[in-house]
């Protein structure tokens, strides 16, 4: 149930302005890899709200935003985040056949909700901070402190790609503009809720192999698929003893995943096998540590006559073998205002709760000691389908608490 915005936000409130920027958001295709025309339009956008330094750094078809909005007097400095890439939208005129919301890219309002690829994850998120702050301004308030927003490329996942290449560029521009922010929002859909923790993980892709030969003389082969077994059995009771050490209680336990296995194919002994798994790994763990456990479970197999075993790691986020797990205390100062924004404007929201997904918060906690939560419009379970969309009532009170939150900490009589 909402209550709208802060009563003296009210009239600076532009909900018409606000709903048009993030249809023109969704319009913009930009799927990984093609980030560019975006990157320029939020650029112009946030010129145009009075940012002061508005850095727009375009490389190949890709581009970052960073984007500065300084106070008149001193003050905290909260970072937007948020990536600006999609995933695919193969397949979706086709489920959709002749109904409206056939064009992903169309960002149609039905039923109260605006559809399409990417308004959900996170395009409705992005929209709703630049119209919180453009609220704040038109108000009259004058800041105290700084609205940073830092836009990237390149978060999602897509073959060859997404492997946070944008952040890591932008990272090093961001630290020197502001070595250390008070909080970052990254503004992943949470349903209005904001999500402290995070699991980590890495993907881990095992080769493994033996000798082929006729089936008939097998005896002069090793067999990798046997192999490959003895490696599943060993993984799945890997899974058994991680989900025996304890349990987080926003992120629940943590867990291994064989995903893939593939041996044979021929009237012969299988000389290869290929498994890959995925892994999680909760706050406190060091990725590095569940990579030896890994190779010397594995080692059991590599150990086998004739087989030998390759591990390769194929998801290098802030880690060289995936994304770290990342947690921040409910109990932050810098926090309790955002909660309060939310209970404020939309009753039952504004719950600390553990992100279901990982993104890129361990970037700006890790690399910039900056405490990061997610915060956003959108249900990430239809994220990535052909279902994406986001309530309007849900995106306008994300509007709405964001800038009764910038408002209550950044904001100056
Ligand atoms: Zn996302």
């Amino acid at each position: 149930m909402s209550r709208g915005i802060a009563p003296q936000l009210e009239s600076s409130f532009d909900r018409d302005a606000a709903l048009a920027l993030v249809r023109d958001l969704v319009r913009i295709p930009s799927v990984t890899g093609t980030e560019r025309a975006l990157a320029q339009h939020c650029a112009s956008v946030l010129r145009a709200a009075g940012a002061d330094v508005v850095d727009l750094d375009l490389f190949d078809d890709r581009g970052n935003v960073l984007a500065i909005f300084t106070g008149t007097t001193p003050g905290p400095t909260i970072v937007i985040a948020g990536h600006l890439d999609v995933v695919g939208v193969d397949g979706f005129a086709e489920h959709w056949g002749d109904d409206p919301r056939r064009d992903p890219f169309g960002a149609v309002v039905h039923e109260g909700a605006i559809w399409g690829r990417g308004v959900g994850d996170l395009k409705g998120g992005i929209a709703a901070a630049i119209s919180a702050v453009r609220t704040v301004l038109a108000s009259g308030t004058g800041l105290a402190g700084t609205i940073i927003f830092a836009l990237v490329s390149d978060e999602e996942t897509r073959e060859g790609m997404g492997r946070s290449a944008g952040i890591k560029r932008l990272l090093p521009r961001l630290r020197e503009h502001c070595p250390k922010a008070d909080l970052a929002i990254y503004v992943e859909p949470t349903k209005l809720d904001i999500y402290v923790a995070q699991i980590g993980f890495y993907v881990a892709d095992v080769t493994i192999t033996g000798k082929s030969a006729y089936f008939s003389k097998a005896e002069l082969g090793v067999d990798a698929l046997k192999a490959g077994v003895r490696a599943l059995e060993l993984l799945w009771g890997h899974d058994e003893t991680l989900r025996a050490r304890g349990t987080h209680p926003l992120l629940g336990p943590r867990f291994l995943l064989p995903t893939t296995a593939q041996a044979g194919g021929l009237i012969a002994v299988p000389g290869e096998c290929k498994i890959s798994l995925i892994a999680a790994a909760l706050p406190g763990d060091e990725l590095d540590d569940a990579k030896t456990e890994l190779e010397d479970l594995l080692r059991n197999v590599s150990e086998m006559d004739g087989i030998t075993v390759d591990i390769t790691y194929s998801s290098a986020r802030d880690h060289n073998i995936g994304g770290s797990p990342a947690e921040v205390s409910p109990d932050l100062d810098i926090l309790q205002p955002l909660a309060a924004a939310a209970a404020e404007v939309r009753i039952g929201t504004g719950a600390m709760a553990g992100a279901p997904y990982w993104s890129e918060s361990p970037f700006f906690l890790n690399q910039l000691q900056t405490p990061t939560v997610y915060f956003g419009p959108g249900d990430i379970s239809n994220c990535h389908t052909f279902d994406e969309h986001v309530d309007v009532d849900e995106y306008l009170d994300a509007v709405a608490i964001l800038a009764g939150y910038l408002l209550s900490v950044c904001g100056r009589a």
